[in-house]
């Protein structure tokens, strides 16, 4: 065997594609790229009552919108198709067989009435519930022996007989040692009656059959992990290494991250116009750090900075406002041509100039806000006349005559500019000659600002007289006079 990593994302296809999920693969995929492995997606449909209509389809869409790309999975196939669980129902009874033969494995003679009183003894009396305790007599119980076991047909649930009551300990690539003791060890359920495997047992068989060498998953696997580790030491199998990644909290940092604050479906994300570079920049740093205060980064330079030794242990708490600073921080790495890809989707035909990419990007943390800025007028100044009460071009406790003396030196001063030369810089230099010789800035750039606008809160008027023109531009200042 040769010591390449293999990593896997094997989600569940039982509802949409969440934010904690996606952190999992991209961790793994993370892993797998930094070390020139193999990584790969794998479904694990194996809850056919659990299983929701169009999740895997959700789930790949999800994942390729993020640009997290299997080498191995569904749509590529791989070396160890198929990557669906349910199409590899004989793997599984391969690998129950070797058990069964080992006297390691024995059918369920119970009805499901009978394991709930069971159950409902246990609690009563205040033990936890040990199917092992109720192991049939044909099992041999604890002397066990494959020639004593009844055969299993396939019509009762197959379970283990786990071979050894004992503590485990184990080390984890994020928590480091963890243990567990003989209470996390059961005869647990291999092949339901269905025919399909349990969770427990089909990853683990997929784990081994795929190579994979780092299992990165969830903290509610630990509890389980002594009855993963008696399968592959059941089987005489190594285990994989185990990287536990921390919890995601909310926005209060107290409860896990819920559907209120963000653990929504990941393509609402991509619905309300965030860069998927920005989310993979977000996931990424929600559990890990790169051990410096850099927080930008490209899929490229995570895969190169990217470690689980610098996966933390405490929960990382979701952040909307941050997510939002760093969409805006990619947005302002994109090219033009791709910034005016995106934001011409959101903009109405007349309103689709070059010129007002500048203004839109300054103004917008993810493109959906485009739609308020629309729904607000903000980008009306555009292409219509402002209309306005005039007492709202008065600066302070100025006055309309002091308004009208300041816009006339500037339309004095702009006249001079050609019509070609005017450009924001230009028209800046002009107006600011002026502010500069006022008492108050104010005094000339509110009025300016307005009569160009008709808004409190516009961009600056430099880069509206540059957007306008020279002629609409005057004309304004004219009006406002
Ligand atoms: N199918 C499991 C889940 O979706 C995968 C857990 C694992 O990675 O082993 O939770």
């Amino acid at each position: 065997m040769d010591n390449k990593v293999v990593t896997r994302f094997a989600p569940s296809p039982t509802g949409f594609m969440h934010v904690g999920g996606i952190r999992t693969a991209l961790y793994a995929y993370l892993w797998a790229k930094k070390n020139n492995g193999t990584f790969i997606l794998r479904i694990e449909d194996t809850d056919k009552e659990r299983e929701v209509e169009g999740s895997i389809d959700h789930i790949i869409e999800s994942l390729k919108w993020l640009n997290i790309n299997w080498d191995e999975g569904p749509n590529i196939g791989g070396s160890h198709e198929p990557y669906l669980q349910s199409q590899r129902l004989d793997l599984y009874k391969k690998y129950a067989q070797i058990l069964i033969d080992k006297g390691l494995a024995y059918p369920d003679p119970y009805t499901e009435e009978e394991v709930d009183s069971f159950r409902t003894k246990a609690e009563s009396e205040k033990r936890p519930f040990l199917f092992r305790d109720h192991r049939p007599a044909s099992t041999g119980v604890s002397l066990g022996g494959p020639e004593n076991f009844e055969k299993w047909d396939g019509s009762k649930p197959l379970r283990f007989k786990v071979p050894e009551i004992k503590s485990y300990h184990w080390n984890d690539l994020v928590y480091g040692d963890l243990s567990a003791g003989p209470e996390a060890l059961d005869d647990f359920i291999l092949i339901k009656s269905d025919g399909y495997p349990t969770y427990n047992f089909a990853h683990i068989v997929d784990d081994i059959e795929m190579g994979v060498t780092h299992v990165m998953r969830g903290q509610e696997f630990i509890s389980s992990t002594p009855k993963f580790l008696s399968i592959y030491e059941a089987l005489d199998i190594k285990p994989p290494l185990y990287a536990t990644l921390p919890p995601i909290m909310g926005k209060d940092g107290k409860k896990k991250l819920g559907k209120r604050d963000g653990a929504k479906d990941v393509l609402e994300y991509r619905n309300e116009g965030y860069l998927p570079g920005a989310m993979i920049n977000f996931m990424a740093l929600l559990g890990w750090n790169p051990g410096d205060d850099r927080e930008i980064f490209t899929m490229e330079e995570l895969i190169k900075v990217f470690d689980i030794s610098r996966i933390g242990h405490s929960g990382a708490q979701w952040n909307d406002e941050k997510l939002d600073w760093m969409n805006k921080e990619h947005i302002k790495k994109l090219s033009l041509e791709d910034m005016k890809e995106e934001i011409f989707k959101y903009l109405p035909e007349e309103l689709k100039s070059e010129k007002i990419i500048s203004i839109v990007r300054e103004r917008v943390s993810k493109w959906s806000d485009i739609n308020d800025m629309l729904e607000k007028g903000e980008l009306d100044f555009f292409y219509k006349e402002p209309e306005y009460e005039k007492e709202k071009l008065i600066y302070k406790n100025s006055s309309l005559e002091k308004v009208s003396e300041n816009i006339s030196k500037a339309i004095f001063e702009l006249e001079k500019i050609n019509e070609k030369d005017f450009t924001t810089d230009n028209v800046k230099n002009v107006l600011m000659q002026i502010a500069n010789s006022l008492e108050s800035r104010g005094e000339l750039l509110h009025p300016i600002r307005y009569a160009l606008s008709g808004l409190d809160k516009s961009p600056d008027p430099f880069v509206i007289a540059d957007i306008l023109g020279k002629n609409e531009t005057l004309s304004r200042l004219q009006k406002a006079v």
